[in-house]
This record gives structure tokens, sequence and C-alpha cells, in this order.
């Protein structure tokens, strides 16, 4: 396989979707897998769902058509609103919609009338970090409002934290979105079975709650886990989690050049494309060496270098390293990768794919 490249180790990505079920399943909680950080690639789902993930879930519904065409079986659950015009096509991939707006649910609605089959939905709730979902007094409201569409089943209720403001997960917020659906249970008498507290940010606080030799003290029955399965990590303190590996994925490119310069530029100096540049400090001559891949494939802020490499600087198409010693044109350099950093790299068209076990066809 030749670089650059993207290389992901299905078994570790398998390892940390079961051990997070297992974490979760003790505390009452099921996991579904979320696939946008791999753009809906099939081995990984498939690797998830062979690590105890019930359902997928993706952002994006060409991601979800990805896993649908794939032939995965498990049912798929569309974790961003879809437009009105898009929900033809959302209800044809996923069983499952998280909604927030009148508009979307009559257009659920429709779509599901016309293939003759009740969509399900998730209400999203804001809880604080001000990204989507109704406000809790809106919650009977647009409950009501489902129920009278038609065509949907309203399964559950869900909350996203951390990912704009940073807000943390926490009991209140979790008892809040119980208490929520205690009401809208009582009120419209209905089952809600798919209570889904959060993403990643919530694992922590999920692994502080009482395993299930002790009362369960909060209604959450799903968590949509994607940064914590594929990298291990807590999106909000950026450590990793106990158990987990952090290195399921690695970053591959090659040299291109490797010369001894001068560590401080000269000439008058303004902005680079990317914006004001830091001072170099002049420590001498290093050795510089170039690798053939840039921001249009990875952000820069996001790699960690093998030990004794530094990262100096990246341009579109170039990232530029200090190494100990010269390496000639053609020589790999690996790095590991941050959330951000995986997602560009996933979407870069330049970037192959290499799996550590052979896939296979679905
Ligand atoms: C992306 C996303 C997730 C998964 O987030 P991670 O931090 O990767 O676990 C969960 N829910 C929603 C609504 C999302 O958009």
């Amino acid at each position: 396989m030749s670089s650059p490249r993207v290389e992901i180790d299905l078994d570790k990505i398998e390892h940390n979707t079961r051990t997070l079920v297992r974490l979760m399943t003790r505390r009452g909680i099921d996991v579904t897998g979320i696939t946008k950080g791999t753009v809906g690639l099939p081995p990984v789902a498939e690797a998830m769902v062979a690590g105890g993930a019930i359902r997928l879930g993706d952002s994006r519904i060409a991601n979800l058509e990805r896993l649908r065409d794939a032939g995965i079986g498990v049912p798929l659950m569309l974790t961003r609103s879809p437009t009105p015009q898009e929900c033809q096509r959302a209800v044809a991939c996923a069983a499952i919609t998280l909604v927030s707006e009148r508009e979307v649910i009559a257009a659920l609605s429709a779509a599901a009338r016309v293939r003759n089959r009740a969509h399900q939905v998730v209400i999203m709730v804001e809880l604080g970090d001000l990204r989507e979902g109704v406000l809790p007094d809106h919650v009977v409201e647009l409950a009501r409002e489902i129920t009278r569409a038609g065509h949907l089943s309203l399964v559950g209720m869900g909350t996203n934290l951390a990912c704009r403001n940073g807000v943390t997960p926490s009991l209140a917020q979790m008892t809040t979105l119980g208490e929520l659906s205690t009401t809208v249970r009582r009120e419209l008498a209905l089952p809600l079975p798919l209570i889904s507290g959060g993403n990643s940010a919530n694992v922590t606080w999920a692994l502080t709650e009482d395993d299930r030799d002790l009362p369960k003290r909060h209604a959450i029955t799903d968590l949509r886990l994607g940064e914590a399965i594929l990298l291990g990590t807590d999106p909000v303190s950026g450590n990793p989690l106990p158990g987990l590996h952090t290195d399921a994925f690695t970053l591959v490119a090659s040299v291109i050049e490797s010369l001894r310069k001068p560590s401080k530029p000269w000439g008058d100096q303004g902005r680079n494309t990317f914006g004001p540049v830091a001072e170099a400090i002049d420590v001498g001559p290093i050795n510089q060496t170039l690798l053939s891949i840039g921001r249009q494939d990875v952000d820069p802020d996001g790699l960690t270098p093998p030990a004794g490499v530094d990262l100096l600087g990246a341009s579109s198409d170039h990232l530029v390293l200090r190494t100990p010693d010269r390496l000639p044109p053609g020589a790999e350099i690996r790095f590991g990768m941050d959330y951000p950093a995986l997602l560009r790299a996933m979407t870069s068209p330049y970037l192959a794919q290499d799996f550590s076990r052979p896939r296979v066809p679905a």
C-alpha cells in the first residue's frame, strides 16, 4: 500500500466497542455506534457491530446510504435533522431520526406515508450546550405534534452536549432528560424506550454511575458513541478512556525533501496563506523534512509525530518537520491523530485507506 494513507486497525475498533458496550451494559445503557468520523466506511461499521453496537448512527444521509448499500444489518439512526426536502431519503435509509422542528416532523411523516411504514423519531432536547434541540418547555407540545402526524412513532428523547460549547454532561442534565421523558410518557401514554443521553462526552459521566449491583440513578438507555470507539478518548478533556486503544488510526505520509537548512526564514515577512506566522527562533541549521500531505488532507494541529520529530509548519500540500537525521525521499513517517485530524483525513480524496484485516465483501 502506498502512502499517503490512513491505516485502520479494525481489531482495535472492535475491542473499543466491546469494552464500551460491556461498561455501558452494566449501567443499563445500549451503545449506538456513530460512523461519521470515518464517513460511514462499511468495514469500520462492521467492526462496531461485531463489538456489540446494537445500532449505528450518522449525521449524514449519504453515509447512512453507504451503510445500507453495504448490507449492514442493524437499524440505522440519522443523528442530524434532515431538511424537509431530505426526508424521503432519510426514511429510505434510517429507521430512527432525531428531530426538533415541526416542519421536519410533517415532512418525515409524509415521507413515511409514501413508504407505508411508520418512521421512528426521537425528540432532541436543548439542555445547555446550545446546539440542536427544543427547550424543555416545548417538549410535550412537540411530542403531541409527532403523535398527531400519523406516520411517525415517537420512541424516545435525546440530548447532545459538549460539541458546541463544551458543556459537560452530568447527572443533573441526565435527570432532567429522564423527568421530561416521564412527563411525556404520562401525558401521551407512550413507552419511550429510547432515552439517548449524548455522545462520547457522556462516557466519563456514565462510568461514575453505579453499575448493576446498585440501583440505577438515571433514566438513560442509550449513548451515541463515535470518538470514544474510534479514538478511545474523551472529547471534553482529550484524555484517553481507560482500557481503550487510542491508536486504531495512523496517518502515514512520505518524505519528498529532507535538507539541512537554516531554522530562521530570511527576507521581508508578512502572513502566509493560512494567516499570521509565528516568529521562528534561530537554533542554527536543522534537518528540515517535507512530507507530501498538507492542510487539505489533515488538521496539522491534531497530529502526533513520532518521538524526536517536531512538526514545524504546514501549507496546503506540505507538512514541514524537523527530523533528527536527513531522510531519503520515499521514507514514511507515521502520526497519531485526534478527532478533527481524523475527520479531515477520512474526508480527503488524496488519502488511501489501509485496513489491518482483509475486507470481507458484504
Ligand atoms: C457526532 C454526534 C455524536 C457522536 O459524537 P462523538 O463525540 O464522536 O461520540 C452523537 N450524537 C450526535 C447528535 C452527533 O452529531
